[in-house]
């Protein structure tokens, strides 16, 4: 089965002053272990398809499924990872503990958590602010937290929308290449957001290009041979 399969969805928002078809006619199947990037021009319906992916919002119509099943039941599988923009980390808890949360919604034992959350923390380079919280931290940083919460439970599927858009450049190289190693060695399918047109080339197995009113995919291009 497909980590992601997208057929003939659509996405209307109803608003004051009319209509928004965000997403037309979608197509789209990711494969297990692919990695796929958006992009396009702001507003061509690269987060909406995300969130319905992340079942975040809802279709208004055909059908999506995430590893066969759909976007609801795949969520409350803990199926996948999130990291967007927004680093969504839960203020009341340390840096550390935001990153344990996966970890202990699936029941992983404090000994092995602590030193799983070490060895994310050391990843993403903040392991001397375990103990701070969220909002101690810059915005960068927010979106590392976010990044290391969302590989925590090594999930099958990573959903990232714009994750190193808070980033410096250094970082940003240090977490492309990361994330290239991750998704390699855990098989995980990666649906990424991007503005880089060279990071969506770099990372990318195929490349989603994608065109507004109404948000249509234009284009994909495989970078990798093999890639369809
Ligand atoms: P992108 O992520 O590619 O910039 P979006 O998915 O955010 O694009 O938006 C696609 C289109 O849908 C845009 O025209 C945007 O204004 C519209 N849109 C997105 N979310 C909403 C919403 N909640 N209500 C109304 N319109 C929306
Ligand atoms: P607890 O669950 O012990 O009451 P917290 O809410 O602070 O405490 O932390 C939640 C989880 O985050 C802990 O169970 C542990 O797995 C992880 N954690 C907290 N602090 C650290 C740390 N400094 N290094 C590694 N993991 C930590």
């Amino acid at each position: 089965t497909a980590a992601v399969e997208v057929r003939g969805v659509d996405k209307v928002f109803e608003t004051r002053t009319g209509q928004v078809h965000a997403l037309d006619a979608i197509d789209l199947a990711i494969a297990p272990g692919e990695f796929i990037s958006l992009i396009g021009p702001s507003g061509c319906g690269k987060s909406t398809l995300m969130r319905l992916i992340a079942d975040l919002d809802e279709p208004t119509g055909g059908t999506l499924t995430v590893f066969g099943k759909t976007a609801r039941q795949a969520r409350l599988d803990q199926d996948y990872g999130i990291a967007f923009q927004q680093a969504g980390l839960l203020p009341w808890r340390t840096v550390a503990a935001n990153v344990a949360l996966p970890l202990e919604l699936h029941g992983v034992g404090s000994a092995e958590r602590r030193s799983r959350v070490e060895h994310l923390l050391d990843m993403v380079g903040l392991s001397d602010f375990a103990d701070r919280y969220p909002d101690q931290l810059s915005g960068g940083m927010q979106q590392r937290v976010a990044i290391a919460r969302a590989l925590a439970e090594q999930p099958r599927l990573l959903l990232m929308d714009e994750p190193f858009g808070a980033l410096d450049e250094m970082t940003r190289e240090k977490m492309q290449t990361e994330l290239v190693r991750i998704s390699a060695e855990t098989g995980a399918a990666v649906v990424f957001v991007t503005h880089s047109i060279p990071e969506a080339v770099f990372l990318s197995d195929r490349v989603v290009v994608m065109s507004p009113r109404p948000g249509r995919i234009q284009q994909v291009v495989p970078m990798r041979l093999g890639a369809e």
